[in-house]
């Protein structure tokens, strides 16, 4: 007897549920998704009649919104209820990496997860398929199944919670996260029970042709995440490290990537060469994949991802660097211009931005710098930065040559530009 899905529940209204239920709820008018979060400014930013004040920037997201949201997409605080009426659960909070403990500075903190897992158990009625939606190390699944069965399992009149668990891990890109919804290179499902799998299936068959959507067992599916994710990165460091090389031989580093990206076995894309990667998934994903290949033995594997993190810390120490030796050894009391501060184009996310630790390096060395991002705000900089935005004002502007060390928020472009000893384009 196939199983059929008429309620969703997301745990998590951040970069990966948010878009990824609107575009479901969109293309699927019959189904009704609800998502939660226990972050209260989080759901009302989601509830804000406002579109311009939705917590995430992404292309086209806001028309979603507005076309879905009080229709069949909602968004709130009420996990217990919302889990209790849900066929299918999303999980899709956040995994950073370990700041202490066994793994740390590699491993995933799985706190959250398991948080969540324990709410599902708690909360869910009759059958639920419960879905890793966050990028999760490999066997993760295994954990929220052994916390799901040990849940107490009986409801009244014996009838007894049941749970398929099921890996669906998300490989959009923000900035462009609408449109890889709308048109996935693949959906993957790993799992290992048919009519299950089938039920997720039923969702993206309505908007995503069959062949693309992809039936594996779970821990290919959690492996080829954090693979992909891990060869995207190999990419930039690779051309970065090339771009190093070409500043030292007078090659020029566009003519080189327009070169072999014009070989079909290589391809274009991620070839540019830049600032060095960020965002919250490529560093961590590596990392787990480091430290997933160290447990099981094999360390040359380990080393060999390692260097891809290591090469993208050199490379942004790199930049910080090359910019105080441009302007003659040294930045202090020097205006530079900051334009762009999240860690990519179209996206307000500034996790792991390599702005952050290239700003951080030019304000100890004594630079006063403008930062320019319209889609950051000066609280979230102020948080990256760990340092107070200076307010400037007419009378202080003429005294700028005397200050050192400071940052400040420029709405302005022009103001931001003006005057400025360099300019770094993010
Ligand atoms: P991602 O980029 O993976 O989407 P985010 O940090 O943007 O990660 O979003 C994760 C969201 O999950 C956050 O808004 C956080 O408040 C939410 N969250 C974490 N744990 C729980 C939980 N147990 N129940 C509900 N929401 C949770």
């Amino acid at each position: 007897m196939s199983i059929q899905i008429k309620n969703i529940c997301c745990i998590g209204a951040g970069y990966v549920g948010g878009p990824t239920m609107s575009v479901i709820a969109d293309k699927c008018p019959a189904l009704t998704v609800n998502v939660v979060d226990i972050n209260e400014d989080r759901i009302n930013s989601w509830n804000n009649e406002d579109l311009e004040n939705l917590p995430i920037f992404e292309p086209g997201l806001s028309a979603i919104i507005k076309k879905c949201r009080g229709r069949n997409l909602f968004f709130s605080t009420k996990i217990e209820e919302n889990v209790a009426c849900a066929d299918i659960v999303f999980i899709s909070v956040n995994t950073p990496t370990k700041k202490k403990g066994l793994g740390a500075g590699q491993a995933s903190d799985l706190k959250w997860v398991e948080a969540c897992a324990r709410q599902v158990a708690k909360f869910a009625k009759n059958h639920t398929i419960v879905v890793e939606k966050s990028t999760l190390p490999v066997k993760t699944a295994e954990v929220i199944k052994k916390i799901l069965e040990s849940s107490h399992t009986l409801l009244k009149g014996d009838q007894k919670k049941s749970f398929d668990v099921l890996s669906n891990p998300e490989f959009l890109a923000e900035g462009t996260a609408i449109r890889d919804l709308e048109e996935p290179d693949r959906v993957l499902i790993g799992g290992d029970n048919e009519e299950a799998i089938l039920a997720l299936s039923s969702i993206y068959r309505e908007w995503v042709p069959e062949e693309k959507i992809l039936h594996t067992n779970v821990w290919s599916s959690e492996l080829a995440k954090i693979t992909s994710n891990a060869f995207l990165a190999q990419r930039i460091s690779s051309i970065n490290s090339i771009a190093a090389l070409c500043e030292s031989t007078g090659a020029n580093i566009s003519e080189v990537a327009r070169a072999i990206g014009s070989d079909k076995r290589i391809g274009s894309k991620f070839l540019d060469a830049g600032p060095g990667f960020g965002g919250s998934c490529f560093k961590k994903d590596i990392l787990n994949l480091v430290y997933l290949s160290s447990f099981f033995g094999l360390p040359e594997v380990a080393n060999y991802w390692e260097s891809v993190v290591k090469l993208n810390n050199w490379h942004q120490n790199r930049i910080s660097k090359l910019i105080v030796q441009k302007l003659f050894g040294t930045i202090t009391a020097k205006k530079i211009c900051i334009l762009g501060f999240a860690f990519k184009a179209n996206t307000n996310d500034t996790r792991e931005s390599s702005a952050i630790k290239i700003c951080r390096d030019l304000i100890e060395e004594g630079a006063n710098l403008f930062i320019h991002d319209p889609k950051v705000k000066p609280r979230q900089i102020e948080s990256d930065l760990s340092k107070k935005n200076l307010n400037i004002d007419d009378e202080f502007e003429g005294q700028l040559n005397y200050r050192e060390g400071n940052w400040f928020y420029s709405y302005n472009i022009y103001e931001a530009v003006k005057g400025a000893d360099a300019i770094v384009v993010f």
